[in-house]
């Protein structure tokens, strides 16, 4: 007698996590933006319940910025397009990111502030959740792929 294999057994007699990994695929130009932080609009173009990894497309306008927060997941970027300044921006001991650059966030790194001097277009990978903090740097919310599928119910914006 030799033990079934996932490829043995029914896909409906599985449980989702012993499905086989399949390709994805997202038509992103179709999917709608939502609403993000001021300034900030977002595509979700996945959510992993298994990881807690998340997939953005974040498009901004000029002078738009995100909240401080701490990464509780390694993150990861791409700029497509305008300027994005870490940490006040390399003038400032910090990054400018611009349009072609790619960027590694690592757990546990906190941003005070990012900035988006130009309206810009990002490809956004966080690998767990996001903590936003206050000035005290108490928790003032918690991003996580669950929350960021909520989100994405969200009104559509233009
Ligand atoms: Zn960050």
């Amino acid at each position: 007698m030799t033990a079934a294999t996932a490829a043995d057994l029914p896909a409906s007699d599985l449980p989702p996590s012993d499905l086989p990994p399949s390709d994805l695929h997202v038509a992103a130009s179709k999917v709608p933006w939502r609403a993000f932080f001021p300034g900030v609009d977002f595509k979700l173009l996945r959510a992993s319940a298994e990881t807690g990894t998340f997939t953005l497309l974040l498009r901004t306008l000029a002078g738009a910025s995100l909240p401080r927060h701490r990464h509780l997941g390694a993150g990861e970027y791409y700029m497509v397009s305008g300027k994005m300044l870490v940490r006040g921006g390399k003038e400032h001991g910090g990054i400018t990111a611009v349009a072609g650059d790619w960027g590694y966030e690592p757990l546990s790194v906190i941003h005070d502030s990012t900035e988006f001097p130009e309206a810009s277009l990002l490809l956004f990978t966080n690998h767990g959740p996001i903590q936003f903090l206050d000035d005290q740097g108490n928790t003032a919310a918690i991003l996580d792929w669950q929350q960021v599928q909520a989100m994405a119910q969200g009104p559509v914006v233009e």
